[in-house]
C-alpha cells in the first residue's frame, strides 16, 4: 500500500502554506550542478551528492517521459531550481513556520524545494513530485488555471515515471460507487479534496492514459496549452492534439483504457 500512503502524504503537501518572509541565504552552504542549487546547513558531502545526484536523474528522466527535451527551441529551463535543506525537521518548521504535519512543501513558480536533511520519502516521492510539478509548469507557463488533477497527475506520474499503480487502483475503483468520472474530478479543488487516494489515483491514470499516445502527442498538447489564447479554455489544446471530439469521447476512451489495460 506504499501508494496509498504516499497518496495521503501528497494531499497534505500539497496543502503546504506559503509563508512570506523568505529564508536568509547567509546561514547556508552552496552546491550547484547543472539544472540545481542546493543550500543546505549541515549534511555529509555524500548526502548532498545524492540530493545531486537524484535530482539530476529526476530531470533527465521527468523531461524524457514528458516529451519535453524534444522541444530544445523553446524548452528552456529559464534558472536553476533550489532546494533548501534545513538540519532537521524542528528547524524545518521553526523557520518556514509549516504545520506539524509538513516535512516539506515547495514553490513551483520560484522552483524552490523545501524540506529537511534525512527526510522520510523525499527521494523516492518528494523530490519527483514536486520537480514534475516545477517541470510541467515551467514547460507549460504559470498563468493557465487547469483542473487540479492535471496538474497532480502528471505531478504523481512522476514519482515512478509510469501509472500502472493508479491504473489498477482506478480500475478497482471503476467497479464501485466512489468512481468519478472526467467531469467529477474536474470539480476537484484543494478545498474539497475529501477522498485524496481516489483523486490522485484517478488523475495519475488519466496521465497515463494520455502517455499511450507516445510522449511526443504529449509534449505537443503541452505546447498547445503554452501557447493557447487567454481566452480560449484548456480543453482546446486537448482537442487539438488528440483529436478527441469532446470530453465526454475522452471519458469513455479513458474508462475503455481502464479495463483493457495490461
Ligand atoms: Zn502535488
Amino acid at each position: 500500500m506504499r501508494l496509498t500512503t504516499g497518496l495521503i502524504f501528497l494531499f497534505f503537501l500539497s496543502c503546504g502554506c506559503a509563508y512570506g518572509s523568505g529564508v536568509s541565504t547567509t546561514i547556508w552552504q552552496v552546491k550547484k550542478s547543472t539544472h540545481f542549487i542546493i543550500y543546505y546547513q549541515e549534511a555529509s558531502s555524500d548526502y548532498i551528492n545524492e540530493v545531486i545526484d537524484r535530482s539530476e536523474n529526476y530531470y533527465n528522466t521527468i523531461t524524457e517521459k514528458l516529451g519535453f527535451n524534444r522541444y530544445e527551441e523553446f524548452w528552456t529551463w529559464y534558472k536553476r531550481a533550489k532546494i533548501y535543506l534545513f538540519k532537521n525537521r524542528e528547524e524545518y518548521q521553526r523557520v518556514t513556520s509549516q504545520p506539524g504535519w509538513s516535512g516539506s512543501h515547495s514553490r513551483v513558480f520560484s522552483h524552490e524545494v523545501y524540506t529537511y536533511v534525512g527526510m522520510e520519502n523525499f527521494f523516492s516521492i518528494v523530490l519527483p513530485h514536486e520537480l514534475g510539478h516545477i517541470i510541467f509548469r515551467e514547460f507549460i507557463g504559470y498563468g493557465r488555471r487547469l483542473p487540479l488533477w492535471v496538474d497532480e497527475g502528471v505531478a504523481t506520474f512522476c514519482e515512478k515515471g509510469d501509472a500502472r499503480d493508479g491504473i489498477i487502483m482506478t480500475r478497482a475503483i471503476a467497479k464501485t460507487c466512489f468512481f468519478m468520472d472526467l467531469n467529477e474530478i474536474g470539480e476537484i479543488n484543494r478545498a474539497n479534496l475529501l477522498m485524496p487516494d481516489i483523486f490522485y489515483a484517478e488523475a495519475t491514470s488519466v496521465t497515463g492514459f494520455l502517455l499511450t499516445f507516445g510522449n511526443d502527442k504529449f509534449a505537443d498538447f503541452c505546447r498547445r496549452l503554452r501557447d493557447l489564447p487567454e481566452e480560449q479554455s484548456w480543453e482546446a489544446a486537448l482537442f487539438a492534439a488528440y483529436k478527441f471530439t469532446s470530453f465526454e469521447d475522452l471519458n469513455d476512451k479513458w474508462i475503455r483504457f481502464l479495463f483493457t489495460y495490461k
